[in-house]
């Protein structure tokens, strides 16, 4: 049932699709990124505000005119990592862009190093669009190291983290899973089987779940070797770095500070009560005694038959936007349009779902396998949203000023999450439809908020235990992933034994420099819980907001930002507001028992 409008079109990324004009702009870029090292190698130190300007004017040129080649490659292997022009082609855009991080790897040392001398400089009017981007570079100079190690992390980097990264991506989207359905014994893709995790036929999810992590597990010394590998080198980075703890690195990318993450996190622990209270109300919807792990985030049974083909998802993801904001909604609806969202489900396409902001196209392009389920829209939505702050970005920032950190970059998503739900909900005729609908908002929520939380503990329980000198074999790391996941869960939900295997598809764990990449969803969902309690309370005088909030890009810290939109991140009591929200859907679909 594949149709064209599911296929993205990434023609418009590039001037010519064929693969000479695609390598011969990959050496533009590479040439171009020499040319900026010739010119300004060695002499940053001497610049004064106007030159700075200009090299920062230089460097956001030069990222908008190389964006859509870089992406183009990218986004094709993302589609299908088994086709062999796209392999090549990534592979090209890969080295590409290590040689380019390589000659220019400089600027930020001696802007660092010119930053740290001429502290005035961050408060210069010249320089005023670009001030939070150079606090920011400020905040990360005292742990910057000399080029030329910069430029052999790169180089270790390449056959190595990155190199684990591959390994399980590759590992994913290349198995194939026999499963029996409805009598006849199927071969899916990974994309494909995960999808059987929200069927309505609970013996197919548990079958579903056991195939999968039992395959997992089988190769745990690959994800042992490759998780080990990922956190001893952040070990030793963060000993070379200067960082005083595991997460710095992380809160320094995300603009915030230890303080308002501890205190997030307390919020969560003083409030599992909360999302094990759901839980059992959730077994008590499905007629069990107590969830098992493949129930907590499974459709209701008695749910009406909600299916969604691509064109009714589209209706309501655009009105849902639409109803929030005209503008917005037109956005969305240009994403269809335009052909940007790739939703078919095919082997070799990378699994699970994400958004590719395109700056110098002021729009966007999202992967997702649609399933024709509710999830899949609302996996739409979500993507959609972050395509809004593309949007909004774009227009009204440069390159330098959206780079945005991940506590801030999910506002628009879950928002758009939120404004589905509304719609939905408005438009449910029965009890039951109104129970799927806040199960399926509040499944998330949980996840987000308290599975990631899970796994916020099981990340900080490694560093633990390889600072203690302890070998990470694929038992040890199943361990303590199963004793972070209890901190959350109690004795709500029953596990299959082959779930301690549930870290090792992850993607995230395996990723370059992206560790602790899991408190910013924790963070971004009581936040904008928050946010949805102020638009319902404030109605449509909060549009604006919270169009200039996704507007601001990274030129503002996480923190200000809150502030303009009246909360102070640094007070639990902030935190709380995101909890009652939460707590008012718990208690709505309490109220349909
Ligand atoms: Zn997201």
């Amino acid at each position: 049932m594949t149709k064209k409008e599911m296929i993205w079109d990434l023609s418009q990324l590039v001037e010519s699709t064929a693969t000479a004009s695609v390598r011969k702009k990959l050496e533009a870029m590479v040439g171009e990124a020499e040319k900026i090292r010739k010119t300004y190698h060695g002499k940053i130190g001497g610049l004064n505000a106007k030159g700075l300007l200009e090299l920062l004017e230089l460097e956001d040129a030069y990222t908008l005119g190389f964006e859509g080649v870089v992406k183009y490659c990218r986004l094709m292997y993302s589609a299908d990592s088994t086709d062999d022009t796209a392999k090549q082609l990534n592979d090209a855009a890969r080295r590409a862009s290590v040689k380019v991080g390589q000659a220019l790897a400089f600027i930020d040392i001696e802007l660092g190093k010119l930053l740290a001398e001429k502290q005035s400089l961050v408060t210069d009017s010249m320089l005023a669009e670009y001030k939070h981007y150079v606090e920011r570079i400020l905040r990360r100079v005292p742990h910057m190291l000399s080029e030329t190690e910069e430029q052999l992390i790169i180089m270790k980097d390449k056959n190595g983290i990155n190199a684990w990264q591959m390994l399980q991506g590759d590992w994913l989207s290349t198995r194939t899973f026999d499963i029996e359905i409805e009598g006849k014994m199927k071969t899916l893709p990974y994309g494909k089987i995960i999808g059987l995790y929200q069927s309505p036929n609970r013996d197919l999810r548990k079958r579903a779940n056991h195939i999968v992590y039992e395959n997992l597990g089988k190769d745990e010394i690959v994800w042992a070797s490759a998780i080990r590998a990922v956190c001893e080198d952040h070990l030793q980075m963060c000993k070379m770095r200067k960082h005083p703890a595991p997460m710095t690195q992380s809160l320094i990318a995300n603009d915030v500070d230890q303080q308002t993450i501890d205190s997030l996190m307390k919020t969560i622990k003083k409030n599992v009560g909360l999302y094990q209270r759901y839980l059992r109300i959730k077994a008590k919807l499905m007629g069990l005694d107590k969830l098992a792990n493949y129930d907590v985030v499974a459709p209701l049974p008695n749910a009406p038959e909600m299916d969604y083909a691509w064109e009714e998802a589209r209706k309501e993801v655009v009105e849902a936007y639409t109803g929030f904001d005209e503008e917005i909604g037109g956005w969305v609806d240009e994403m269809f349009e335009r052909r940007h969202i790739d939703g078919e489900v095919r082997k070799g396409k990378r699994s699970g779902a994400f958004c590719s902001s395109w700056l110098a196209g002021k729009s966007a392009y999202i992967l997702q396998s649609f399933n024709e389920r509710m999830g899949d829209v609302y996996t739409q939505a979500h993507e959609l949203g972050h395509a809004v702050h593309a949007y909004l970005g774009s227009r009204a920032q440069k390159p330098s000023n959206y780079e945005i950190g991940s506590c801030i970059a999910e506002t628009g998503s879950i928002f758009g999450e939120l404004l589905l739900t509304e719609r939905l909900l408005s438009k449910a005729k029965t009890k039951e439809e109104k129970q799927a609908i806040l199960a399926n908002v509040l499944d998330e929520f949980g996840m987000a908020a308290f599975q990631v939380s899970a796994r916020v503990f099981f990340e900080q329980g490694m560093y633990d235990i390889i600072e203690q000198g302890e070998f990470l074999d694929g038992e040890t790391v199943a361990k303590l992933w199963v004793t972070a996941r209890d901190e959350i869960y109690g004795d709500s939900v029953d596990w299959l034994d082959i779930m301690k295997w549930e870290w090792t598809m992850k993607p995230h764990y395996y990723i370059a420099n992206y560790r602790f990449y899991n408190y910013p969803y924790v963070y971004a969902q009581l936040f904008v819980f928050a946010l949805y309690r102020l638009y319902k309370e404030e109605g449509r005088s909060f549009v604006p907001k919270l169009k200039r909030l996704l507007a601001a890009g990274s030129s503002k810290s996480p923190r200000e930002l809150a502030a303009e939109v009246g909360f102070d991140i640094t007070d639990e009591r902030f935190w709380e507001k995101g909890i009652k929200q939460a707590e008012e859907f718990i208690d709505m679909l309490e109220q349909t028992l």
